[in-house]
């Protein structure tokens, strides 16, 4: 889905839905224009599972994803940056929102992920955090 720079309201919402083998996102974007500008600031808010991966033995894991993320959205290049939020640069005069949703969800991936097995072989510590790692 693309929305023009120019068509973006205040508190508009826009769900968007990702579906890919395990992958089963439902997310939903919020922007607020800021003034006097070309940035967006946009409110991310997504949910479902991702296949990933255990980082030690690399074993299959399906993962529950409940986030909340903040970003910038700017019409052209961007000189600079921003000490509090990525900034995502949008070349064509549209904000393209399977753009974003797609590289935020390769970021999740890439997280470190830990199986149960794997747990249970570094962890003998601490008891309850089997209780983190049901996936
Ligand atoms: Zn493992």
């Amino acid at each position: 889905m693309k929305i023009p720079f120019t068509k973006v309201s205040k508190d508009a919402k826009y769900p968007l839905e990702f579906k890919n083998g395990n992958d089963q996102i439902l997310s939903n974007f919020k922007f607020k224009p800021k003034t006097g500008g070309n940035l967006v600031h946009c409110e991310l808010k997504f949910k479902g599972q991702l296949d990933t991966h255990c980082s030690i033995c690399g074993k299959n894991i399906i993962s529950n994803i409940d986030e909340k993320i903040e970003l910038l959205i700017n019409n052209g290049i961007f000189n600079g940056f921003d000490e509090e939020f990525d900034i995502y640069e949008m070349l064509n005069g549209n904000i393209d929102l399977d753009e974003i949703l797609i590289s935020e969800i390769e970021l999740i991936k890439s997280d470190y992920y830990k199986c149960n097995d794997c747990n249970n072989l570094t962890d003998h510590n601490n008891e309850n955090d089997e209780n983190n790692y049901k996936n």
